[in-house]
């Protein structure tokens, strides 16, 4: 059997049901556009197991998403989508490449949250787009625009407040959406959110709880997103 699709840290199988998909969830790391790239022992069951607990509490707050059910330790059956070359992000404190682009120091916080956009393109290393860009290239409409930037805050709404009785801050995190295959005017979020897309530190440390350890070398990959794990469960019991 081969996979429909295979990407850095997830493949995509067929089912039955010609509607639905199952995402298997890899043990591999990668940063850096794929430079950087390792195995690491339970990421993927980590992954699944804090991406379903994710959906199940964005769906019972009314998100509409991609998610069907959990299959096992490291797949779930998600609903066939086409997925927009859009990738939307959220940033409500300074990290990454916002500080590159702009000079400012990791750690400000914002007034408001920052939503943008960047072209789903691994070639050009997904470049920051603007509204303008998307509409011209052809990735989304104005309307699908206005829908993808509500749910984003809508996300993360729901996700800082959640993620702060874990004790961890909500940083920034990136989203996927697509489009439904047995109807395309439906737009859900798809994908996984894991700490592999999300920046979370720890609200009492300051302690990074996410892929920057691995980007960074830090150390403690693994046990910090367990750690996660823990929190995340404890929380939604
Ligand atoms: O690198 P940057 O600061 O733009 O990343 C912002 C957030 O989006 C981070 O949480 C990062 O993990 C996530 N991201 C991602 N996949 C990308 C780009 C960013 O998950 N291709």
């Amino acid at each position: 059997m081969t996979p429909l699709y295979e990407g850095k840290s997830k493949r995509l199988w067929a089912t039955e049901n010609p509607q639905t998909l199952r995402m298997e969830f890899k043990n591999d790391a990668t940063a850096f556009n794929g430079e950087k790239k390792e195995s690491f022992e339970n990421k993927g069951r980590f992954n699944n197991a804090i991406s379903t607990l994710i959906y199940g509490l964005l769906e019972k707050e009314g998100v509409p998403t991609h998610f069907v059910r959990q299959i096992d330790d490291t797949n779930v059956e998600v609903k066939k989508v086409e997925i927009l070359m859009v990738e939307v992000i959220v940033r409500n404190v300074a990290a990454g490449s916002y500080c590159k682009r702009t000079g400012t120091a990791e750690g400000r916080e914002f007034s408001q949250p920052i939503v943008e956009f960047s072209y789903k393109d691994d070639a050009l290393g997904d470049p920051l787009i603007n509204d303008d860009y998307i509409r011209e290239m052809g990735l989304a409409t104005p309307q699908d625009l206005v829908f993808l930037r509500q749910s984003a805050l809508k996300v993360n709404s729901i996700l800082t407040a959640f993620f702060a009785q874990c004790g961890l801050k909500l940083v920034d995190f990136k989203l996927e959406f697509g489009r439904l295959a047995e109807d395309p005017s439906v737009i859900v979020l798809a994908d996984e959110i894991s700490p592999d897309g999300c920046r979370l530190w720890d609200l009492k440390t300051g302690e990074k709880m996410d892929k920057d350890r691995f980007r960074r070398g830090l150390g403690n990959f693994m046990e910090a997103y367990e750690e996660v794990l823990g929190r995340v469960q404890k929380n939604l019991a």
